[in-house]
């Protein structure tokens, strides 16, 4: 299945993706860790990015519409994957259904994961990242071992865009360039909305439930 997890920073996309490439087998494709491990690697797309990324802004579309269409094409998306954090905006959108014709592709669902704005901000500020990927949460979702990561051991950090000014732009760019995509997949037909303000395992059996009928 091809699908778009879609949602508000914070609204638990990359920690629904995680588990549902782990259940279903496909590639979880995080514009956002993307763009992090080029920032690590200090790759000239890193750099370019990260002046937008850290002041919770988005970074170009052009950019990103050539990362995904490249991303897209591996061999391992042939049968099917999860895309986290785009499309972001309507061209974004636009160039995405353009990529996948070309590619003899089409979207099979938008998942909507709905949080109210007053969770999101505390989501946001306890989440704690490590550099395998994992990500935490300091009340939510411990790690067994405060500030360690279960799976690798390293030790957890904030990202510098979960801090409160930068979380405060990101909802509203989100707002403001983002939420009108919810109109644009309803109309096209393929938007689902589930609740994410239940606990992570609650929303994931939703999740599962929709994509299961879906492929019945
Ligand atoms: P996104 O990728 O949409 O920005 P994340 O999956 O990174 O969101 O989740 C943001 C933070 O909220 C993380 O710290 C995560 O552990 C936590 N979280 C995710 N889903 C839930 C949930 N259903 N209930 C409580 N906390 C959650
Ligand atoms: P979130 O927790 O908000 O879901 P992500 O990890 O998805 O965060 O994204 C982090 C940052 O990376 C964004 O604030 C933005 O600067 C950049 N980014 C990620 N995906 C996109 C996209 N599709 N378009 C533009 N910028 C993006
Ligand atoms: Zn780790």
């Amino acid at each position: 299945m091809n699908i778009v997890l879609f949602g508000p920073p914070g609204s638990g996309k990359g920690t629904q993706a995680k588990l549902l490439a782990e259940k279903y087998g496909v590639p979880h494709i995080s514009t956002g860790d993307i763009l992090r491990g080029n920032l690590n690697n200090e790759t000239k797309l890193g750099l370019e990015a990260k002046t937008y990324m850290d002041k919770g802004e988005l970074v170009p579309d052009d950019v990103l519409i050539g990362l995904i269409k490249d991303r897209l094409s591996d061999s391992d998306c042939a049968s099917g994957f999860l895309l986290d954090g785009y499309p972001r905006t309507l061209p974004q959108a636009e160039a995405l259904s353009k990529i996948l014709s070309e590619l003899g592709k089409n979207l099979d669902v938008v998942l909507n994961i709905d949080v109210p704005d007053e969770k999101l901000l505390k989501r946001l500020a306890g989440r704690r990242m490590c550099v395998c990927g994992a990500s935490y949460h300091i009340l939510f979702n411990k790690p067994k071992q405060e500030g360690i990561c279960d799976l690798c051991g390293s030790k957890l950090y904030q990202r510098d865009d979960d801090k409160e000014e930068a979380i405060m732009n990101r909802l509203v760019v989100y707002q403001n360039q983002t939420r009108p995509l919810i109109d644009h997949y309803t109309q096209a037909g393929v938007m689902l909305t589930i609740n994410g303000a239940a606990d992570i395992e609650v929303v994931f059996n939703g999740i599962c439930r929709m994509l299961d009928d879906l492929r019945k």
